[in-house]
């Protein structure tokens, strides 16, 4: 359910794995709105293994991100994506819907859903769409329906964590001429502006004693342009607005990502304030992970434990980003109390050691799925970038564009089992046999994982 980024990259997933696959969204047309504009290293590195990052715009990563509002490197971290991509989430919907639709995936846009009932066999949707209501049926749901997720109310699922407690105004304007401002603390709050190319200028603001937006709705200019000149003295006379919203620091997680043949990923499963884009990074994180998941379980290729396996693996991490970003809100948003704190930390990031873990978090590059004690370090992380040479890492990317996964066979060095989501399930020497991994993971496959045997030259004769 929804076709939002997160929707639409777990459709192709599945459909990569082989499942029939509808997406139901009530919007009758893609979303225009700005919002998330930034996909982190990890996300780079999902989307370019399915082929889809050149499509996303210049391959052009800037380094420079920020733990709140601090300046951080995050181009000195160990992937070959690494550094920060900026991509409209319009760009990136359009690229994933192309995607989809080449894939085979029906979307049904104009399509709300209103209620669900699971039971042994499957779960039944009822839907409204254009042609009125109607009732379909599917062995498994997920709900990728945002924040306010309808799956998540009549799924059976709980939100765990805090309410609103303070909130912000955020804009896109035209016709005016402001500083950029990267998250600046002023005494009466705090200031984020930035105009892209084509002039349109996105700001943020939150004022020191705002607390809860209360359903105030959409804010009008005039509660804009005071709220901006009281925290930063600029004037906004003469700005036209495009798109204005409130936002707040709400912090909900769902308890369970699974409820029987109900699932939830993305903003349906943690609600997060959006800071340091780090709310659709998560949720690609989901997708990636469920998709080849749910694929293999609904197509009789994988054992239930596989598909317990994302709630196991994504929520304990969705968990650690939350508290990162609730970190993150404090302090942004807390008052002078805070400072000593910023003060601290600021000291803290002079040491490349601090960096380094922070750099690692907020590009999701830190995950180690499964066993915090893996019998080889290699397994439950992402290959590191330097283990294989330029004609290695386009072979793999070719057979992983397949959403399968790969046996490295590294000759003395050993063999790497890769999952379709590019971690690795398991490792061993050269003189021990892959097969009963191989078995373990992809138990009822009829098409054999292929190997890539690392090392072999490529066309032009060079190592
Ligand atoms: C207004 C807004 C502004 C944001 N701004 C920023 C930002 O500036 N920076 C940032 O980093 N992040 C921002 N975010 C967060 C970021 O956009 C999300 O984290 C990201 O979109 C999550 O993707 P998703 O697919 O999980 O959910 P969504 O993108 O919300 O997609 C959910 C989809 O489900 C559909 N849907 C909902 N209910 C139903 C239903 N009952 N039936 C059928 N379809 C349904 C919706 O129409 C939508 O298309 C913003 C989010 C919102 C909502």
């Amino acid at each position: 359910m929804g076709a939002g980024p997160v929707g639409l990259a777990l459709a192709g997933e599945l459909r990569l794995g082989g499942a029939q696959v509808e997406v139901v969204e009530q919007r009758a047309t893609p979303m225009t709105e700005s919002r998330a504009s930034t996909v982190h290293a990890l996300s780079a590195e999902l989307l370019d293994q399915r082929g889809l990052l050149t499509a996303l715009g210049p391959p052009d990563p800037v380094r420079t991100g920020h733990f709140a509002g601090l300046p951080l490197d995050l181009g000195d971290v160990p992937s070959p994506r690494a550094g920060v991509w900026k991509v409209p989430q319009t760009r990136l919907e359009a690229v994933l819907t192309g995607w989809v639709h080449g894939l085979g995936a029906v979307v049904r846009r104009g399509t709300a859903l209103r209620s669900l009932r699971q039971d042994a066999d499957g779960v039944e949707a009822r839907l409204e769409g254009p042609s009125g209501p109607e009732t379909v049926r599917a062995d498994y749901v997920v709900g990728c329906d945002g924040q306010d997720s309808t799956v998540a109310r009549v799924g059976g699922f709980d939100l765990a964590g805090t309410g609103p407690q303070r909130h912000l105004l955020r804009a896109d304007l035209t016709g005016v001429d402001v500083p950029t401002r990267r998250f600046e603390r002023h005494p009466r709050g705090l200031a984020v502006s930035a105009t892209d190319p084509s002039g349109l200028t996105r700001i943020m603001v939150h004022r020191r004693n705002w607390g809860p937006a209360n359903d105030a709705g959409p804010p009008a200019l005039d509660d804009i342009i005071d709220a901006w000149h009281d925290v930063t003295g600029d004037d906004l006379s003469g700005a036209r607005v495009v798109w204005a919203d409130r936002f707040d620091d709400t912090c909900l997680h769902a308890t369970r990502y699974r409820n029987g043949r109900i699932l939830l990923a993305g903003d349906a499963a943690h609600r997060q304030m959006p800071v340091g884009g780090q709310a659709l990074n998560l949720g690609l994180h989901d997708a990636f992970n469920l998709g080849w998941k749910l694929a293999a379980h609904v197509t009789g290729r994988a054992p239930d434990w596989l598909l317990d396996s994302y709630d196991e693996e994504r929520r304990p991490e969705a968990a650690r980003t939350l508290a990162l970003i609730r970190a993150q809100t404090l302090l942004l948003l807390g008052g002078p109390e805070v400072e000593p704190l910023r003060t601290l930390l600021a000291e803290l990031m002079a040491y490349p050691a601090v960096r380094r873990q922070l750099a690692l978090r907020i590009s999701g590059l830190h995950i180690r799925y499964g066993s915090p004690t893996p019998p080889d370090p290699a397994v439950g992380r992402r290959l590191p970038p330097d283990l294989l040479g330029p004609a290695d890492q386009e072979r793999l990317r070719t057979l992983l564009a397949t959403g399968r996964g790969v046996l490295l066979d590294r000759g003395k060095a050993g063999w790497l089992l890769l999952r379709p989501d590019g971690y690795t399930a398991a490792a061993g020497t050269a003189d021990t046999d892959p097969a009963p991994e191989l078995a373990r993971w992809f138990p009822a496959d009829p098409r054999p994982v292929p190997t890539l045997t690392t090392g072999q030259e490529d066309s032009h004769g060079q190592m």
